[in-house]
């Protein structure tokens, strides 16, 4: 299909048909093969010379590009509404080659402290080792004027956030960054391309950890970066440097996994919804954190950002650790699981998984408790899930 960017195609369309080759007059297969080839020849050494100067863009060997990871790109660029993907290995990857892409030695990054374990801790790790300065901010984007100084170059936030779902206001976060011409990264994992587009929005890049709800089926670990042309030629530069480039095998699974990312973030939506509103109304559940319950503190912004509120859930237990523990080895159709995003539904407790070496002075920051349980929606039948919490928490 072409020109599959084009605003007439629906989100669904383009997930189906986007970065697919055209398949119409001619006696061909459907699926995009998996090209499991590490490298390409080269039709002459004329052919070659050209692309050792920059003037084809011949395949050459997969980590620097393959036609299977092309589809996939081509795909979620379309999805995301941008210009241009590269896919990675991880989630991962796709963060710390989108981030040192924009930083070098000397400069500063803004960014939420709430944030995926992972990029919380690389910033907090490995940044300083690199003479990068890491600033915080709260989601609420408060202290933002004062923390921007000449040597910041990047705004990186995560909107709904891990775990506690609390939500970063897009607008305001990318007229900050275009103000002080920083380059605004977003990790729209949590929301995935159907809820929420900030390329639209006037974001420079939007990373994702593929491995959730872009692929769906927790079968791959994978990751993408979506930007204009150019950020994404310096992205996929970084990533043949630091060889996070992904597998076609897992391009493959991806590809699939995205046809039907419209109707699995539809039907999570609408589980995780009751999942919620059964939670807020135990007894033994002390606050529920989910953006489509009025009770959540950044519903109103939801409301406004989003177009739906997502499969992603957390709540504190009253009973604090030992219930929390109790409930997690109790639920029987649940499983206990880090990850999300897949199509089964998933518990896990943060300080045991994406929270575990942080202080209690950042767990305070994150918002996280010893007695919070995450939960990842699946698409099981909303009632099953619910009579299993009923059973857990009993
Ligand atoms: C899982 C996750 C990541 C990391 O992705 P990997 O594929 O595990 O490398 C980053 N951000 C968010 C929000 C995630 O949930």
């Amino acid at each position: 299909m072409k020109n599959i960017t084009e605003r007439k195609f629906g989100p669904q369309t383009r997930a189906i048909h986007g970065g697919e080759p055209s398949r119409h007059g001619v006696n061909g297969p459907i699926v995009t093969e998996i090209i499991r080839s590490s490298t390409f020849t080269f039709s002459s050494t004329a052919e070659m010379k050209l692309w050792a100067e920059g003037k084809n863009k011949a395949y050459i060997y997969t980590r620097y590009g393959n036609p299977t990871l092309t589809v996939a790109q081509k795909k979620i660029a379309a999805l995301e509404g941008a210009e241009a993907a590269v896919v990675t290995s991880s989630g991962m990857a796709a963060i710390s080659s989108s981030l040192l892409a924009a930083l070098k030695n000397g400069d500063e990054v803004i960014s939420t402290a709430q944030l995926y374990g992972g990029s919380y801790r690389l910033m907090r790790d490995i940044f300083p080792n690199m003479g990068i300065t890491v600033r915080q901010v709260g989601t609420d984007l408060a202290d933002l004027e004062s923390l921007a100084n000449s040597r910041t170059k990047v705004l990186y936030v995560e909107t709904p956030t891990n775990p506690t779902l609390r939500l970063v206001d897009i607008h305001k976060a990318v007229a900050f960054a275009k103000k002080h011409k920083l380059i605004s990264i977003i990790d729209n994992t949590f929301a995935t391309p159907v809820l929420q587009n900030p390329i639209a929005l006037g974001y420079d890049m939007v990373v994702h950890s593929a491995t959730k709800s872009l692929a769906g089926h927790s079968d791959i670990i994978a990751g993408v970066a979506v930007g204009n042309s150019n950020w994404m030629e310096r992205v996929r530069q970084m990533v043949i440097y630091l060889g996070g480039s992904m597998d076609p095998g897992a391009a493959y699974l991806l590809i699939r996994g995205i046809k039907t990312l419209g109707v699995r973030v539809e039907r999570q939506c609408e589980n995780a919804m009751a999942v919620a509103k059964f939670l807020e109304s135990h007894s033994r559940v002390a606050r529920v954190h989910y953006p489509g319950l009025k009770s959540h503190p950044d519903h109103a912004l939801a409301r406004k950002q989003m177009r739906g509120f997502g499969g992603m859930l957390a709540f504190d237990l009253k009973g604090g650790l030992p219930a929390a523990r109790r409930f997690c080895d109790r639920v029987q159709l649940f499983l206990l699981a880090a990850s999300l995003g897949g199509v089964e539904s998933l518990v896990i407790m943060p300080i045991y998984s994406s929270h575990y070496n942080m202080s209690n002075e950042e767990l305070r920051r994150a918002g996280v408790s010893p007695g919070t349980v995450r939960v990842s929606i699946g698409l099981e039948d909303k009632e099953d899930l619910i009579e299993d919490l009923k059973q857990a928490l009993r």
